[in-house]
């Protein structure tokens, strides 16, 4: 040791201390208590001497306290301060401290003194610091989920709330509001539904839980916005006694979700509108073609009729047309209603060959233009299960439109292939049309089949969505070769009946 620290006094060192000390005798009597002691714990050092230690003890531990120091007096040793070695003790103001102590055995002249040192104990300095840190977390948690938290006391008919409601209340300071200013702010047509689901969540038989959406009127401002309220009730024997939850701005939510809603409403009359324009369009689609015959051949009655020139069975065969066109349209009406109700589709075995022909046989007679028919018709074909009218207009649309593409050609042929198809490991029907016309503007190939496409002046689009909307009814597909040349050259499929 050297010759100045020789030289420091019991005293300074104590004065200095950053611990708390307390130098007490051999019967538990304060001697002296050092600055740091005496700021711990809100005395000066003249009002602890002479008093015991035993009065600084929370009284509920003195038993305690009188056990370990008569226990220390009688075998005095270090006790350094460790877990356990705890003492509850009260400042000068009745302020329970939780302290780590440590005993030390000082011996002067044969008197026995204890040296204490005491510090605010680590584990409650460690409570309250993660107890911080969560409040911390707690806070921002709610700052950034925008929450406002409310408590209320039903016995004293009470609201406590926080910063965030009383500012969406309008209201600016006050801790507490009475229950009755804290409804006043609440829309009034959304009260009865709230009261309601506040008492729901009274009631003991329930969980306890509460949830409700109203509005608020700021008063200050009159403007309106809409809380999202979740909470529970809390029973004391068995009686609610308070309501504790958090409250949500859902103003934007709500907002979002009205326009959504109204983009849905909007959605679906177009929807609507569309349907009525495609059904419209798919009905003119059916009765263009026998509307335009009936016309042609009423034009020959009459001009036969004015000319007086006609024979009989000449006016009879064009009356004739005209009947079986009127026929046509109603047949076709018909299909195409029973067909857009969705309504059973009634399917028989048919010849692919036959409907082939039929199909020709209509174009022919309806007279739609010059064309070359080269079949390739496979033999023996096995019969496919399908209807037999909707498979018919399928070709016969296909050949109208061969036919008009081909207007302008010399030679224009008509190529139509059945054949055997295996795809995967199923068998099917495949039928080809192929024209030698000029084919497709590949830019415009993408939406030949979307409805009211057309290239024609006075085409409607609505063919070739109508064919594969059939063709799909039949369990078959239909598609675009788009690699073909020349022409157009349309495939589709039906399945076989099963055999
Ligand atoms: P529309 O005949 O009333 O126009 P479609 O749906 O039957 O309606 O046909 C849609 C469009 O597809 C036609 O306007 C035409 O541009 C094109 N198209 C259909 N078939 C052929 C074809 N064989 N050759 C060239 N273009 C075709």
């Amino acid at each position: 040791m050297n010759s100045a620290v020789r030289g420091l006094t019991f005293s300074t060192v104590f004065e200095a201390a950053a611990d708390a000390m307390i130098l007490a005798d051999d019967a538990g009597r304060i001697a002296v208590v050092n600055p740091t002691a005496q700021r711990l714990l809100g005395y000066t050092g003249g009002e602890l001497e002479g008093v015991t230690v035993e009065m600084l003890i929370a009284p509920r531990y003195r038993k305690q306290y009188r056990y370990y120091q008569d226990l220390f007096l009688r075998r005095p040793a270090k006790r350094a301060m460790s877990a356990g070695n705890e003492l509850i003790v009260l400042n000068r103001d009745g302020k329970e401290m939780l302290l780590d102590i440590s005993l030390s055995p000082v011996k002067k002249k044969q008197q026995l003194f204890v040296l204490i040192i005491f510090n605010a104990a680590r584990r409650r300095l460690d409570t309250e610091e993660a107890l911080r840190i969560s409040e911390e977390r707690l806070r921002l948690a709610k700052q950034a989920a925008g929450l406002g938290i409310f408590d209320y006391d039903f016995k004293r008919n009470i609201v406590f709330w926080d910063k965030q409601m009383r500012k969406l209340w309008g209201k600016n300071s006050e801790n507490t509001v009475s229950y009755e200013e804290f409804v006043a702010a609440i829309h009034p047509e959304d009260r009865e539904a709230r009261q309601l689901a506040i008492e729901k969540a009274m009631d003991p038989a329930s969980n306890g839980e509460f949830k409700a959406q109203y509005r608020i009127i700021n008063p200050q401002n009159g403007m309106e916005r809409w809380i999202s309220a979740h909470g529970r009730v809390y029973f004391e024997s068995g009686h609610p006694h308070r309501l504790i939850g958090v409250t949500r701005d859902v103003t934007e939510q709500k907002k979002i979700q009205k326009k959504l809603q109204l983009q849905r409403d909007e959605t679906e009359s177009i929807l609507k509108q569309q349907v009525a324009a495609r059904t419209a369009s798919a009905i003119a689609h059916e009765l263009n073609q026998p509307l335009a015959a009936i016309s042609a051949y009423s034009e020959v009655v009459l001009h036969a009729l004015g000319s007086g020139s006609s024979s009989y069975s000449h006016l009879k065969r064009a009356l004739e047309g005209c009947v079986e066109q009127a026929q046509r349209a109603g047949r076709s009406l018909h299909e195409l209603l029973a067909f857009l109700q969705k309504g059973e589709l009634v399917t028989e075995r048919s010849s692919l060959t036959e409907i082939v022909y039929e199909a020709l046989n209509v174009v022919y007679n309806d007279g739609y233009g010059r064309f070359r028919p080269v079949l390739l018709l496979q033999e023996n074909l096995p019969e496919v299960r399908c209807n037999r009218t909707q498979i018919q207009k399928v070709l016969v649309n296909l050949f109208r439109n061969a036919i008009e593409a081909m207007r302008n050609l010399d030679s224009p042929d008509l190529t139509i292939i059945t054949r055997l198809e295996t795809t995967g490991e199923v068998e099917v029907a495949e039928v080809i049309v192929q024209d030698s016309g000029p084919g497709f503007d590949p830019n415009l190939m993408k939406r030949i089949f979307e409805p009211f496409f057309t290239t024609k002046p006075t085409g409607i689009g609505m063919g070739l969505a109508i064919s594969r909307a059939l063709i799909e009814a039949n369990g078959g597909r239909l598609w675009i070769d788009t690699n073909a040349k020349p022409g157009a050259k349309f495939h589709f499929t039906l399945p076989f009946e099963p055999s």
